[in-house]
């Protein structure tokens, strides 16, 4: 085990929380729906963390996890139904608004217990009774890795690994302008604590079905450019012999790599008349805003929402929103 180094960042959670972890028995972690490997790779880093130091940690996740992620820690203890748990407190991570925590949030019976939000989302809604929230961090996991130094906990490779995963995801292979001195000496670290960089990659980035390429194909088919913004859209028809594939993961990134697009979106038809929409925008572009004003969230390089209606008449609806925001940030 490695101590972890002071580093470029000074971030650090708030006393509170310090103190809220270290009084805490049995605390409730949440990740929210769809996760993806910044959820999961949080959840099971704190998840871990907390057992470590003696804890009871229950983990929950309304959906299944990916089995992309199953080298992670208690990944088969992620649980999909909170029924009949009795937490002593509930930590939302990477969520940034309480929807994001589906069905495994009980209100009812875990509104009385405090609920302490981590999260690094700049739409963050603050909807905890303790709120450490951080837009500058690329990740949750980075501020789980600040959370550890805090405690003066070490690493080890279990706990590198999972922090590891969900600093990967979400920079998209340290892809993204939010990847500091800082991010990258911390990555150095959890290298040397044994988090297995390559392999982490191939996984959470480089690890597609031929049922999931076949849906890229299907929704490649539908490619339109509308001044800067490129999009496409993943009908229900379109995935109906793919084996329960539901989202194009991934495309939204590879159309932004458009020459001509400022702006990239997908649109998922889902049942009953929802249609599920994945932004990403170029450096000096924010499509937080715009996902936020239809009831989503996330940062300004990558965001998304959920909305009712019809797809083809969502698509143009919303494209046109996205032109509006084709004026770059002053
Ligand atoms: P993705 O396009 O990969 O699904 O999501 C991109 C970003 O937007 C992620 O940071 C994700 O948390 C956020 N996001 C996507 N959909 C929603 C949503 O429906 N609500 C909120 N609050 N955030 C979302
Ligand atoms: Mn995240």
């Amino acid at each position: 085990m490695t101590k972890p180094q002071p580093s470029h960042s000074s971030i650090a959670p708030p006393p509170e929380l310090l103190d809220a972890l270290s009084s805490a028995r049995k605390p409730l972690i949440i990740a929210h729906l769809s996760p993806d490997g910044d959820a999961i790779g949080s959840l099971t880093a704190l998840g871990y963390l907390l057992y470590r130091m003696g804890k009871d940690p229950i983990l929950a996740c309304q959906d299944k996890a990916p089995p992309a992620f199953n080298f992670l820690p208690f990944y088969d203890r992620i649980l999909q139904d909170t029924q009949g748990i009795q937490p002593d407190l509930v930590i939302s991570v990477d969520s940034s608004d309480p929807t994001r925590m589906g069905s495994v949030y009980d209100e009812a019976r875990f509104g009385d217990l405090p609920l302490i939000v981590i999260d690094h989302h700049i739409t963050n809604v603050y909807f905890g009774d303790l709120n450490w929230v951080e837009p500058m961090c690329c990740a949750t996991d980075e501020m789980i890795y600040y959370l550890t130094r805090a405690l003066q906990e070490p690493l080890d490779e279990t706990l590198a690994t999972a922090l590891l995963t969900g600093i990967v995801t979400d920079t998209r292979g340290f892809r993204t302008y939010n990847v500091t001195p800082a991010v990258m000496h911390i990555t150095g670290e959890l290298i040397d604590a044994g988090a297995p960089l390559s392999i982490i990659t191939e996984r959470v980035l480089d690890n597609r079905s031929l049922a999931l390429i076949t849906l890229w194909a299907r929704a490649l088919d539908t490619v339109e450019l509308d001044q800067g913004v490129i999009s496409a859209i993943n009908t229900l028809a379109m995935r109906r012999d793919l084996g329960g594939v539901i989202r194009a993961e991934g495309l939204v990134s590879f159309l932004l790599s458009a020459q001509e697009a400022k702006i990239a979106a997908v649109f998922t038809e889902m049942p009953a008349g929802k249609v599920e929409c994945s932004f990403r925008a170029r450096r000096g572009y924010d499509v937080s805003h715009i996902a936020l004003s239809l009831g989503g969230g996330g940062h300004p390089p990558a965001a998304g929402c959920t909305v009712e209606g019809e797809i083809h008449t969502v698509r143009s609806q919303v494209v046109a929103m996205l032109k509006q925001a084709l004026q770059p940030e002053s």
